[in-house]
């Protein structure tokens, strides 16, 4: 059996990621991945980067974990760099090596030989942290998805798109029960490529305030996205005992 759990974007929200994790075992998955960003925005850090490293899975590096351990100052808001600064204060070394040495980009492979690639932005790029808003955007990432299925993250919405061989769609259809419902699943054609955004564990961004995350079922080619209820009020408390900006705190009961 191979079900395998997929989380990205946690931002240090430590009462989503806990919460997510249990739904994780609630769900009987087998395996789980972690699609970047653990750090960055909110209050825990160090927490949440222990928790992932003690997880053992695999992980692929964010903008904001690269920024972490190489600053830029450039490709950031103020906002965003604000919280950066105080999570590297947060960090010791042995946390930035970890992060330093995480690939931008893997090939999963389940025991029973299934396979599907992650990345945190796009395929094509990786690097470059473009943001992949819609069908266009996605375009340039099939041309360069050599797997069936590609998961990433990064825009903390989620959103599926699919590839004929010449064209790339937004499959809106298959999201929308997320909305209704708080799940959605569907079964991948053979014969289409799949590049699935799996939404935000620690901070959504698509009006929807509760955590986010993937299921990819290989043995019974099954996708499903769905979203976890946490306790948003102690994160958003977490962020102002830290001293973090209140906006950060604010946005998480929006979901924005
Ligand atoms: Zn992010």
């Amino acid at each position: 059996m191979a079900r395998t759990a997929i989380i990205s974007d946690i931002h240090a929200n430590y009462h989503a990621l806990s919460a997510v994790i249990e739904d994780v075992r609630a769900m009987h998955c087998t395996d789980l991945v972690c699609l970047g960003d653990v750090v960055g925005y909110n209050a825990y850090p160090f927490e949440c980067l222990s928790y992932v490293r003690e997880l053992k899975c695999p992980v692929v590096k964010g903008n904001h974990d690269e920024e972490v351990v190489t600053p830029s100052n450039t490709r950031m808001n103020s906002i965003a760099q604000l919280a950066m600064d105080w999570t590297r204060s947060r960090l010791d070394e042995s946390c930035l090596q970890w992060l330093s040495r995480l690939q931008y980009q893997c090939i999963v492979r389940s025991d029973a030989g299934a396979s599907f690639s992650v990345v945190h932005s796009s395929l094509d790029h990786p690097k470059a942290w473009n943001y992949i808003i819609n069908a266009s955007d996605a375009s340039n990432n099939f041309l360069r998805q050599f797997s069936h299925i590609c998961f990433h993250g990064h825009t903390h919405a989620p959103k599926i798109f699919v590839w004929d061989g010449k064209h790339a769609v937004e499959d809106r259809a298959n999201i929308y029960p997320l909305y209704s419902e708080g799940f959605t699943e569907f079964q991948p054609l053979p014969d289409l490529k799949y590049f699935i955004n799996v939404g935000s564990v620690g901070q959504p961004r698509d009006n929807d305030p509760r955590a986010c995350y993937g299921i990819y079922d290989t043995d019974i080619n099954l996708v499903i996205i769905k979203r976890v209820e946490y306790d948003v009020q102690a994160a958003q408390d977490a962020i102002c005992n830290a001293g973090l900006p209140e906006c950060l705190a604010k946005r998480l009961g929006k979901g924005i």
